[in-house]
């Protein structure tokens, strides 16, 4: 069994529209109908590239690569030139679907000539490449079986009503946007496809296409709520909200939560090597921890939640000792969708246990706190600080949009603290601000304001992109 039973089962089950793009839908028959002529097309390929936005073609790509048992490797797109040229030489012989090939292949009449390739669990499903947002993109190896481990664990074949829709603005190469494809195939919810991000644009096409279900990047969100402002959303159809991928300061979601008050919340934690979401904090842990009067639940809308069925979590020091709640350690991964691979390379231990470069702790209930990735962890004056916490009190400052708390060089301290912050403020004052809410080494020794802040597509900081800068200004 691969992949491809997720269409062949959503392909039984009936021909209401699977997914949408631009006003055009396919059904999963169609969709079906299209993966095999695709598959035809790829034979004797050693792989399949997808080069384009989320467009109908995406799911046709993927499921063809599926039907010929190759891997699909979707990528993205808004590369500069050579760097996408170096991605498509690691793929030698490669077939490449875009959208441009969706008409050729809708015209393609008749049953395909495509046979059957033996099925195999174990066989790679998806190259993902990860935003290299702490070093070179890596090429993370999915297979079959982590994705159906992924879906079958999360879903329930044709659960969704007759009218859900998930609207997606996720890119196709990220490990969320792929997900949600399967998932809602496999849950018969029709898919909704945005080609580019825009607030209002989003907005609008929640209320149009009486969309139920989302899933967005923070960045995504944080530009919602702006939209907004003090308005509360119409969008009574929109029942589910997820967001992550990347940490949400916690001012946006408490926005997020007063405009949409009809909508249940998810907060979902993952990595590209652990196919999407191992954590998640549900809708009602959201409203508990607005309304709580207890300390460690109203806390919680800082977490990332529990884990998911068929998910372990530990938390552990840096000799591998398994630490208690409360602590603070690297946060390791166990379960079926888990990879943990990467071509070429392993990083599963013996036990199958996965270390995601993240620090974090887990409370007496089990809630998983991420702090932030490892590499992002600041030593002042030899004193290890999570920039996340310093950065959640700076948004809470009137006028500042956007923060990132960096370590930069020091010969006295070995790293300072430098905020750099979007939007107004009087950088003496911010610091005073920070200073009644942090202790004196949690302050920032230095307050400066951009335009904005490098980021992924995906909303993810680029913070050795901005050290660097910082480090070249005190240079010069
Ligand atoms: P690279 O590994 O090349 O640096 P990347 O880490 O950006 O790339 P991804 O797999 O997309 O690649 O990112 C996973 C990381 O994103 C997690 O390890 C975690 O740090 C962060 N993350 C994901 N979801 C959340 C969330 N809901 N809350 C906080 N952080 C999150």
């Amino acid at each position: 069994m691969n992949i491809a039973v997720i269409l062949e089962m959503a392909a039984s089950a009936g021909d209401r529209p699977a997914v949408t793009e631009g006003g055009r839908s396919l059904s999963a028959a169609e969709l079906q109908r299209l993966a095999r002529h695709a598959a035809a097309r790829f034979r004797d390929r050693p792989a399949v590239l997808y080069l384009g936005a989320n467009h109908l073609a995406y799911p046709v790509a993927l499921f063809g690569a599926a039907l010929a048992g190759i891997p699909f490797v979707p990528l993205n797109y808004r590369l500069g030139d050579e760097q996408l040229a170096a991605l498509q030489e690691r793929h030698p012989g490669a077939a490449v679907l875009g959208p441009e090939d969706l008409d050729a292949l809708l015209a393609a009449s008749g049953e395909a000539g495509w046979q059957p390739t033996p099925d195999d669990r174990d066989a790679t499903a998806v190259i993902l490449y990860t935003s290299g947002t702490t070093s070179a993109p890596k090429a993370a190896l999915l297979r079959h079986r982590h994705l159906l481990a992924y879906v079958f664990n999360t879903q329930d074949f044709g659960s969704a009503g007759a009218d859900d829709a998930t609207l997606v603005a996720l890119p196709p190469y990220h490990v969320a946007g792929l997900m949600n494809l399967l998932t809602n195939l496999y849950a018969g919810r029709r898919i909704v496809y945005q080609t580019s991000f825009e607030a209002a644009d989003w907005l609008a096409t929640v209320r149009n296409e009486r969309v139920t279900h989302a899933m967005l990047v923070p960045t995504m969100l944080a530009r919602i709520t702006a939209e907004l402002g003090e308005n509360r959303a119409e969008t009574p159809t929109l029942r589910s909200l997820a967001y992550g991928g990347a940490r949400t300061p916690r001012p946006v979601v408490e926005r997020a939560l007063r405009q949409f008050p009809e909508t249940g919340f998810v907060n979902a934690y993952g990595l590209t090597e652990t196919a999407s979401s191992i954590c998640v904090l549900g809708p009602d842990d959201h409203w508990q921890a607005l309304v709580s009067e207890d300390p460690a639940v109203r806390a919680r809308l800082g977490s990332v939640g529990r884990p998911l069925p068929g998910i372990e979590v530990e938390i552990r020091d840096e000799d591998g000792k398994v630490l208690e709640r409360g602590a603070t350690g690297l946060v390791l991964v166990r379960g079926e969708q888990i990879s943990g691979e990467y071509t070429g390379t392993r990083a599963l231990d013996d036990r199958g246990w996965f270390a995601t470069r993240d620090r974090g702790r887990l409370d007496d209930a089990g809630y998983l706190f991420v702090e932030g990735r490892a590499d992002d962890t600041i030593i002042r004056g030899g004193e290890n600080i999570a920039p996340a916490e310093i950065e959640d009190v700076l948004l809470q400052y009137p006028g500042v949009r956007e923060a990132a708390v960096l370590g930069v060089a020091d010969p006295e301290w070995g790293q300072r603290l430098v905020a750099v912050l979007v939007g107004t403020g009087d950088p003496a004052d911010i610091r005073a601000f920070a200073r009644r809410h942090l202790r004196s080494s949690k302050t920032p020794d230095l307050v400066v304001f951009r335009p904005e802040l490098p980021r992924t597509p995906t909303g993810k900081l680029l913070r050795r992109t901005l050290v660097a800068e910082l480090e070249e200004t005190a240079d010069a």
